[in-house]
């Protein structure tokens, strides 16, 4: 399998060095150049497989030419027994035709440790196959700074640094980081916001000689390997709750668009998916988008679901040069005049286009908060604040509503303990294996919003450990 990147002017590459090179140069995100497709007799057969299985034969396509089968099902095997309980992703009945799946039983608790933890033992995979080294840096509000810490820890070819506002994340989040204390894992609290953790990240980028000799790498939703292994849960759940050829739709809380991105791709593969519905809080570009047809960027709120506080999907980018029949010459053109004014529009006839596959809904803090009490009350089932989103906007779709409708749950209502009890009266607790994380120690270092300062410290950690 080959990728292509989205803007049309960059190398044809293999998956290999897809995953190590995140952004492709010319700017553009890579996809693979052709759809895998499964026929629905082939999709049956997955029935009786187990999530491995299933997450193997889904995958292998996607890695031809660079990984064998027996070398994925071992890093497929190797990902997923860390997750708790004998199926990673159960599903639960909410109503008639109404499902959740839960996304939240890996090490950290949220969704993005399904394909976060896989990243990182591909990472492992690759590397110590060439013979390489890796540095990854990330800025985090929350979420996912938490999940890369957890999939990359004690990995010998992999440094990472995260950095995190300092005192602007929950105490839980803080933890779930801080109390890693394997010697190639770096937390950095910042003297300074999300927006500096990030530019300061974007500015270590930019800094090619750096970038260069330390072997810079990104692990966000942009690197294909993330979207590839969200794939696999839309092909368990439609084999668990339709049966063999029937439709079903899925709603999800929405931020950068990766995971409805994962969910396209399954339709694309031969996945009978009817709707994909977007569920957003206040910061609701896309839903404007699909209402008006106009992609304008506004300023960013904080909310009770702060992992979809977003200004941009990044992943959309993907979804706009499918639906332009992979035009990559119009979809640059795009971009370039969001990246000059802030805003683009497109015909009527593309958002038909759009509007036959996606729906989308928004909630505000308070609404959300309803629907967590609601839930509770009607089925004694406790949502976190961006899964109860994705079971609201689950009420949105269009189209025949007797499909059956999947609503991705991707958080544990413990990571936002106060939301849930503010909601509902009760306040849920952490699993047993996490039990114990406020007594844990911690180890962060506090630094100024300097870049001399912050690059310094990295390069003083790398050669400590002899990667510098
Ligand atoms: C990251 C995240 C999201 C948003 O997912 P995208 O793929 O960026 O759209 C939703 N919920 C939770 C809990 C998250 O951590």
């Amino acid at each position: 399998m080959k990728y292509i990147s989205t803007r049309g002017k960059a190398p044809k590459l293999a998956f290999d060095d897809v995953l190590l090179t995140g952004l492709a140069r010319d700017g553009g995100l890579y996809l693979p150049e052709t759809w895998p497709k499964f026929s629905a007799d082939e999709i049956t057969e997955m029935k009786s497989m187990s999530y491995e299985q299933v997450a193997v034969k889904v995958m292998l396509p996607f890695v031809e030419g660079s990984i064998d089968e027996a070398t994925l099902s071992k890093i497929v095997d190797e990902t997923y027994k860390v997750f708790k309980g004998d199926d990673p992703a159960p599903i639960k009945q909410l109503g008639d035709n109404e499902y959740v799946l839960e996304l939240f039983h890996g090490p950290t608790l949220a969704f993005k440790d399904y394909a976060l933890q896989f990243l990182g033992h591909m990472f492992d995979h690759v590397l110590a196959k060439r013979n390489e080294t890796l540095t990854i840096v990330g800025a985090t509000s929350g979420d996912t700074g938490s999940a890369a810490i957890e999939a990359c820890r004690d990995r010998d070819a992999i440094e990472i640094f995260i950095l995190h506002p300092e005192g602007k994340v929950s105490e839980v989040q803080r933890r779930q980081m801080t109390s890693v204390l394997s010697d190639n894992v770096h937390n950095i609290a910042l003297k300074g916001n999300f927006d500096d953790c990030q530019n300061t990240v974007k500015a270590l980028f930019a800094d090619t000689q750096f970038r260069d000799s330390v072997h810079l790498s990104a692990v966000n939703s942009i690197n294909w390997c993330r979207i590839m292994a969200q794939v696999v849960y839309y092909f368990w759940a439609t084999l668990k709750v339709a049966s063999p050829g029937k439709p079903v739709s899925f709603s999800i809380p929405t931020g950068n668009f990766g995971n409805v991105f994962a969910g396209y791709v399954a339709k694309q593969m031969g996945l009978p998916i009817d709707r994909l519905v977007v569920g957003a809080n206040a910061n609701d570009i896309l839903i404007r988008f699909i209402e008006t047809g106009r992609m304008e960027s506004k300023d960013v709120f904080e909310t009770s679901s702060p992992s979809m506080d977003i200004q941009v999907s990044s992943n959309f980018e993907r979804f706009l040069f499918e639906m332009l029949d992979r035009d990559a010459e119009a979809l640059s053109a795009l971009m370039d005049e969001y990246k000059a004014t802030g805003k683009f529009a497109v015909s009527d006839a593309l958002m038909d286009r759009i509007r036959g596959l996606i729906d989308g809904e928004r909630f505000d803090d308070d609404a959300t908060s309803k629907l967590i009490g609601k839930v509770y009350e009607d089925r004694g089932y406790l949502l976190d604040t961006h899964s109860a989103i994705g079971v609201g906007a689950a009420g949105a779709r269009r189209g025949n509503t007797d499909i059956p409708i999947v609503a991705l749950a991707t958080a544990h209502p413990a990571k936002f303990p106060d939301a849930v009890k503010a909601a509902t009266g009760v306040r849920p607790e952490l699993p047993d294996f996490l039990a114990d994380l406020m007594d844990r120690e911690e180890r962060c270092h506090t630094l100024d919003y300097d870049y001399d300062t912050i690059k310094g410290y990295i390069e003083t950690k790398l050669k400590g450990r002899h990667k510098l």
